[in-house]
């Protein structure tokens, strides 16, 4: 007979947005089942964020010596030893896996189970033999990389995020289907590692962000050779001696790329198969379990958050919704929403692209031609100077009375400078209060503060102004 396991919350997938709900819920003394079938840890740490970024900073330190010469040290073209960096990227990752292991979780009084979940009836998930019924459920079984339906895709070798950071010797030339955040990351850290890359993409560069920021990291990683198609479709797939060959089409005429890698990086696929969804009265569509704001499924019982719950894909939205779900299945009477208005996002690419709110386009068909776009490029700031990154702008977008709706910073450390930015949107702040802070010297901070400052030109030197400035002279 197989065991029945009571408790207050089950928890199924142990990535950012399970291990942050099972946390947050043994503190609070409440009796937690997590059920995870693959890593501890989720894509973020074993197959996304930490790796990309890990891959990335490799990437940057080689580009960083062939450029040494515009700080009059003699520029090398690195070698560069690729399983070593392999080996630097798992060792990132294995630095961090304590804190999201079994071993931890089970410290805080967490029963981990390493096996598939799956409801088997509204109040009950079946994992590893055992039954679990609790209280309250949290979905969190993230999401994977989507393969496009392209002719001959399934006859090659396909690498996708789960697979691509396993790579120990240097791909000759990586084709990555996908321009988005991932596509892009991935083919300038493989380009400054010494790869041949191109980049195919159906519609346009990191088409979800601000087009003049995109293209200021366009410009960026065609300089340094990788190669873009966009606007094509793909019209097959093709596996050869050398590796693999990819066929676009654009305007009519088609171009067959040949190269020894192909990435896929084209869109995720939430990860509901098995689930038993259906079984336990959950609503789901391709895009994910259906939510309210309160993050409850259909099932009044089962929440859903991160990826999985088809809104933003990040790995700080799983966290953000899995504070929203404690409060509401362990604190219910009391309940908490989740609001998306102020979701930041960084591509950290170099120049690093980060975006909260609306863009200046997004604001003006939202709010209309009232709006207020202010910028300050990164050419004028002293410290992107001193660093020789002049390339990138701060664009901040405010409604017609001045409170902040978005910002748009893509430059050096792009990521680091939004913050103030998300709370300056979260609570509509009047731009005018920014550009009154005292930013340290120099810093890239102050292409924030010094685009705000734009805010008050028109007023400063109105006609108004003018006449008060000449009256206030006579005295
Ligand atoms: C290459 C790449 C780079 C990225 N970079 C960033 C970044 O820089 N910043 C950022 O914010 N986000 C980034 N992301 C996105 C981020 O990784 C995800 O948004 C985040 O991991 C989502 O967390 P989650 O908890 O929803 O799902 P996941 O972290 O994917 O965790 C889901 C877990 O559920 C498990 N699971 C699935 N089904 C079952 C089942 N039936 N039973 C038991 N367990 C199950 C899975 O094995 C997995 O461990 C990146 C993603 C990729 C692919």
């Amino acid at each position: 007979m197989t065991d029945i396991i009571e408790a207050d919350l089950c928890v199924i997938g142990a990535g950012s947005g399970g291990l942050t709900v099972a946390a947050g819920g043994a503190q609070m003394g409440a009796r937690i089942v997590l059920v995870e079938k693959g890593k501890m840890g989720g894509d973020c740490l074993n197959y996304g964020c930490v790796p990309s970024k890990a891959l990335l900073a490799a990437g940057h330190a080689a580009q960083a010596m062939r450029e040494a010469g515009r700080f009059g040290i003699s520029p090398v073209e690195p070698e560069i030893d690729f399983a070593a960096v392999h080996d630097h990227v798992r060792g990132v990752i294995d630095g961090i896996a304590p804190t999201d292991s079994q071993e931890r979780f089970e410290g805080m009084g967490v029963q981990v189970i390493r096996a598939a979940g799956r409801f088997t009836g509204p109040r009950e998930v079946a994992a590893g033999g055992q039954r679990i019924r609790a209280r309250r459920f949290v979905v969190a079984t993230g999401s994977t990389a989507a393969i496009p339906p392209v002719p001959g895709i399934g006859d090659v070798p396909v690498l996708t995020n789960e697979t691509i950071f396993d790579l120990d010797t240097r791909p000759e030339h990586l084709i990555v289907i996908g321009g988005g955040p991932i596509g892009a990351e991935m083919a300038q850290a493989h380009r400054q590692l010494g790869c041949r890359v191109t980049v195919l993409e159906m519609f346009s560069l990191l088409g979800r962000d601000d087009p003049e920021a995109a293209d200021v990291v366009r410009r960026r990683l065609l300089a340094e050779g990788v190669a873009i198609h966009e606007g094509i479709s793909i019209q097959g797939v093709s596996g050869g001696a050398g590796g693999v060959t990819v066929t676009i089409e654009r305007d009519g005429a088609t171009e067959a790329i040949e190269g020894s890698h192909l990435l896929v990086a084209a869109g995720r696929k939430v990860n509901i198969e098995g689930l038993g969804l259906d079984e336990a009265g959950i609503e789901h569509s391709p895009k994910g379990i259906v939510v309210d704001a309160r993050l409850r499924t259909s099932n009044r019982r089962v929440f859903a958050v991160g990826d999985v719950a088809g809104g933003y894909q990040f790995t700080h939205v799983a966290s953000y919704h899995a504070g929203i779900v404690l409060r509401n299945a362990l604190f219910w009477p009391i309940p908490a929403k989740a609001n998306h208005d102020a979701v930041p996002w960084v591509t950290y690419t170099d120049p690093e692209l980060a975006q909260v709110g609306l863009t200046d386009l997004q604001a003006k068909e939202k709010l209309g031609d009232g709006i207020n776009v202010l910028r300050w490029p990164l050419a004028e700031n002293d410290r992107a100077r001193a660093e020789r990154k002049p390339d990138g702008f701060a664009k901040i977008v405010t409604d017609r009375k001045g409170r902040t709706v978005g910002a748009t910073i893509v430059g050096l450390h792009a990521g680091e400078l939004i913050l103030p930015w998300v709370l300056a949107v979260s609570g509509k702040q009047k731009v005018g209060r920014m550009a009154g802070v005292i930013a340290p010297y120099p810093t890239l901070s102050e292409v924030g503060k010094r685009a705000a400052g734009t805010w008050y030109i028109p007023k400063l030197f109105s006609e108004r102004t003018r006449r008060i400035v000449r009256f206030l002279q006579k005295f």
